[in-house]
């Protein structure tokens, strides 16, 4: 069956080309597998691009006193202590390999007098930790990346859309997708796939995520039998742009807060006094979106609901060299000149702590031959991911997704490509051009509206009850979207589809966050707002049987003795 479609056969398949497939993929080819990267977008425009901050990685260049214990104390202290701490600690201990790695692959970082690269303060790192390049570190990183990978010879499939997972028996066998220009259905064959496709920000109104993140990934791994893990841990960053209207949620780096940045109110309060004294602007994320929204609720706001972050303090030169991208974006979005005066910023869904439930070591999910990596996985941030740690997470775990993807392919035999499987995809696919129900772009606004008011930054029971309700019936519609046109670009198709993954991927963050009864983290419950004892020893899983999605809790990994002993001592 499948020979009626194009076909191609790997070793390896990769979805996503952001710094954690891309960084899978140069380990797979060094362990001599026939490699295959597929993404929605072309090379280089991947969500890792878009990354402004910096890497966190404990190399001491700055702060001498830095080293990985104290980079995976604070970790586990900002996730809450929910992270799989095996994961905490490889991440820290091996960051700063990665990174010099990168810098021997060429990337050119700020550097410090001394010629070493140049490190940042960040909210919740006690030591200034973060590598950059200006505010444009994740251009750096996916050009070395990119430059790197296709030196080697990776097999790169741009504006393909992956939209199933086919299975031989138990262990995965390849992945169906179309090609977004033709519409056309392409069918790859591998006997191990990473899965690197990042999160599921476009399910919220206001978000720094752009349209590529719908959750693609984590749905399609719990299509296929994975678990999914904390999905209700989904992070506001504190700082999105709130006016205008048309660039509502666009991220304001942490970087202005690194570089000193101050928040006040409408009433030129440093407010940050009252939510954390002690840490101010450079507390963790949770901590100072909420001061934000609360701010703004109670009325202590800006005149469009957010709140003043202020550089203009420091020299004009300074900011423009440090913080390039924020002072165009300022400048040419807002007609706001950072030098001179203040931003108004407020929280924005900016990424997912949740994800596919993998191991630590080999970053295996409890699927055989499927990884993943990157945003798509969870554990390593636990409740609450601290900035940085994201691309420090692609590199370490990227590079371990690969290696382990090539030794599974390595060891295995051949798989097989069932044509029922993908008859029943492409049919599915095609169902929105025979139906007669709703138009998709309305069913995605609806969406947004759902997560953005009862699934937000502030939560209780009776939302989340409502939100589900309201997920459910999107769900109906869903299934039953019509599109106009044919398959040749057509974007209505393609949200049609991206709709399912959303769904899924919402459906399981409201019922995690409706089993959770206390506030940790990112997760916080008016109406439990404390921590709770036996949810601090709980992770929420989620999982597929048959058409149903279930909730289970499993116990969170008792840590050892030494580590306990750098986290609490
Ligand atoms: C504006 C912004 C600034 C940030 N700044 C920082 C920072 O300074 N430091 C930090 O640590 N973190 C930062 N982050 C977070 C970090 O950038 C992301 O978490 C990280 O880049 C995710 O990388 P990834 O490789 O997991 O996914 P991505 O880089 O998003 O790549 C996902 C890939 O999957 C592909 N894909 C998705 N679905 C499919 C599908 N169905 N079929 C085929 N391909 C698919 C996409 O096309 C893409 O190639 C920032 C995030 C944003 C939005």
């Amino acid at each position: 069956m499948h020979e009626k479609f194009e076909t191609h056969e790997h070793d390896v398949l990769i979805i996503g080309a952001g710094g954690a497939g891309l960084r899978a993929a140069i380990e797979a080819l060094g362990h001599g597998a026939r490699v295959g990267v597929v993404c929605k977008s072309l090379l280089g425009k991947a969500h890792t691009v878009m990354a402004e901050g910096g890497i966190a990685a404990a190399m001491a260049n700055v702060d001498t006193a830095d080293d990985w214990r104290t980079h995976f104390r604070d970790t586990m202290r900002g996730g809450k202590f929910l992270n799989n701490w095996h994961m905490a600690r490889i991440h820290a201990q091996e960051s700063p390999d990665r990174v010099r790695e990168l810098e021997q692959w060429g990337a050119l970082f700020d550097r410090t007098s001394s010629g070493d690269i140049l490190q940042r303060a960040f909210g919740g790192h006690t030591y200034k930790r973060l590598c950059h390049v200006g505010d444009r570190t994740g251009l750096e990183m996916i050009r070395t990346l990119q430059d790197r990978g296709v030196h080697l010879g990776i097999d790169v499939f741009m504006e393909c859309a992956i939209t199933k997972l086919l299975k031989d028996g138990d262990r995965v066998s390849g992945a169906l997708g179309y090609w977004r220009e033709t519409g056309r259905f392409v069918v790859f064959k591998a006997k191990a796939i990473v899965v690197a496709t990042g999160g599921i920000g476009k399910a919220w109104r206001i978000t720094s995520n752009s349209w590529e993140y719908t959750g693609d990934g984590m749905a399609l791994a719990y299509d296929a039998g994975a678990e999914l893990m904390d999905m209700e841990f989904v992070q506001f960053h504190p700082t999105g742009m709130v006016w205008p209207p048309g660039v509502q949620g666009i991220l304001v780096t942490e970087a202005v807060r690194g570089e000193g940045g101050i928040l006040r109110n409408k009433d030129g309060e440093r407010f940050m006094e009252r939510y954390d004294p002690e840490k101010m602007e450079l507390s963790t994320r949770d901590v100072v979106a909420r001061a934000i929204y609360t701010e703004a609720r109670e009325g202590r706001g800006t005149e469009h609901g957010g709140a003043y972050l202020d550089i203009s303090h420091k020299p004009a030169e300074y900011v423009k060299k440090k913080l390039p991208s924020m002072y165009h974006q300022f400048r040419e979005l807002a007609d706001v000149d950072i030098t001179q005066g203040p931003m108004e910023v407020g929280p924005t869904c900016h990424y997912m702590m949740g994800g596919i439930r993998v191991d630590a070591e080999t970053a295996q999910s409890t699927v055989p031959g499927l990884f993943a990596a990157g945003e798509a996985a969870a554990g390593l941030h636990g409740a609450n991911r601290l900035g940085g740690n994201s691309l420090s997470d692609l590199l370490v775990f990227g590079r371990r997704a690969g290696s382990a993807a090539a030794e599974h392919a390595n060891g295995s035999g051949p798989v097989e490509v069932d044509a029922q499987q993908v008859l029943e995809g492409t049919r599915e696919l095609l169902a929105p051009f025979e139906s007669d129900g709703d138009n998709p772009y309305q069913v995605h606004r609806e969406l947004e509206e759902t997560m953005q008011n009862y699934v937000g930054i502030f939560r209780n029971e009776e939302d989340l009850q409502k939100g589900l309700g309201e997920i459910e019936h999107l769900n109906e519609r869903a299934a039953r979207v019509r599109v106009e046109g044919s398959r040749l670009f057509n974007p209505g198709w393609h949200l049609g589809r991206d709709l399912k993954s959303m769904l899924t991927v919402s459906k399981a963050v409201a019922l995690s966050a409706a089993a959770r009864k206390e506030s940790r983290g990112a997760h916080s419950r008016i109406d439990h707002p404390n921590y709770d004892e036996t949810w601090a020893k709980q992770h929420n899983i989620i999982a597929r049987e048959g058409d149903q999605m279930t909730l289970k809790q499993l116990p969170v990994m008792e840590m050892p003795a030494d580590l306990k002993e750098i986290v609490y001592g």
